[in-house]
């Protein structure tokens, strides 16, 4: 079962060499937050990377 708010978000994102970023946002109606492989140091960058992320030019 979904959650109320899925779909439902605006996702403003930087990510700038993702090929889902599209002005500044994000093109997809809902993406995975997920930590780092086996990095568990509490810090923003290692615990919260964007899981949908896919490279433009890879
Ligand atoms: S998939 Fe993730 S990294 Fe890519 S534009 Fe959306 S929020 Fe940003």
């Amino acid at each position: 079962m979904s959650s109320p708010k899925s779909g439902k978000q605006t996702i403003r994102c930087n990510v700038l060499s993702c090929t889902h970023n599209e002005d500044c946002g994000c093109d997809l109606s809902a993406i995975s937050v997920e930590p780092g492989c086996g990095r568990h140091s509490g810090n923003p960058e290692d615990e919260s990377l964007c899981g949908s992320y896919q490279c433009r030019n890879c």
